[in-house]
């Protein structure tokens, strides 16, 4: 579905990637590990359309990816809600921005909401949100342009650790059971265990100039963590 081919990226003196290939397949959840700095964020940057490499190409559908495209939605370890807008039209947003009436965008935004178990806070500020509201909306609001690929990066790392728990089961539940459009996803992460117990796929980078060192399957039944199972009466 999303292929990296022979892609180099430096800013200045600093060669981040001197060519990277990777191929994402549809339906694929592939968790991204390697240490700081080694240009995890940047590569999700340039699967999201919001960089260009230097040399090589990212194609989705066999076609390159030359700006950001509805079907790729990414998320941020920081949900940048605007702070002036309602939960709800801050879902919206990004609907009318694509030429969808206010009074539809709207309609949709809040079955979104909905979905992140956010109904009866449409009206809310972000300022009257705990950190992992916030997130939510950020999720329902990537999720609400109907996309088919979802990345992420870090999404959990400012959350505490119950609603972190808690957001991470709803996404692996999200995508295993085919709940929205999104059906394939990429993950940055710094936890070994959060991949494992995520991912069906677990790409490991070197440090700068980036290099695969490992791509590894995990076939282990869904759901994986019992530990976090028992957690769940402690949840929401
Ligand atoms: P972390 O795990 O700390 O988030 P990362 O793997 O996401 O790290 P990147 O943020 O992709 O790493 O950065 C890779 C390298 O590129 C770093 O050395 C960083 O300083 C540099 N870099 C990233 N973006 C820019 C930029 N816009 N301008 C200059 N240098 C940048
Ligand atoms: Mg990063």
């Amino acid at each position: 579905l999303i292929e990296v081919e022979g892609v180099k990226k430096s800013y200045g003196e600093v060669v981040v990637f001197n060519g990277i290939s990777m191929a994402i397949e549809k339906g694929e959840f592939v968790a991204l590990l390697g240490p700081s700095g080694c240009g995890k964020s940047t590569l999700l940057r340039m699967l999201a359309g919001l960089e260009r490499p230097d040399a090589g190409v990212v194609k989705f559908r066999g076609e390159p990816i030359r700006e950001p495209r509805r079907e790729i939605a990414l998320m941020f370890q920081f949900p940048n809600l605007l702070p002036w807008k309602t939960a709800l039209d801050n879902v919206a947003l990004p609907l009318v921005a694509r030429g969808m009436s206010w009074g539809e965008a709207r309609e949709v935004a809040a079955r979104y909401l909905s979905f992140v178990g956010l109904s009866g806070f449409e009206e809310a500020y972000p300022r009257q949100l705990s950190g992992g509201m916030q997130q939510r909306v950020a999720l329902a609001r990537a999720l609400a342009v109907e996309p088919e690929v979802l990345l992420l990066d870090e999404p959990f790392s400012a959350l505490d650790p119950l609603t972190a728990e808690s957001l991470r089961s709803e996404l692996v539940k999200m995508w295993h059971d085919n709940l929205t459009t999104i059906h394939t996803m990429a993950m940055v992460t710094h936890s070994v265990d959060e991949a494992v117990y995520m991912a069906n796929r677990v790409v490991v980078f070197s440090p700068r100039p980036a290099k695969i060192v490992a791509d590894l399957r995990i076939d282990l039944p869904y759901p994986r963590n019992r530990r976090s199972q028992e957690f769940q009466k402690y949840l929401d």
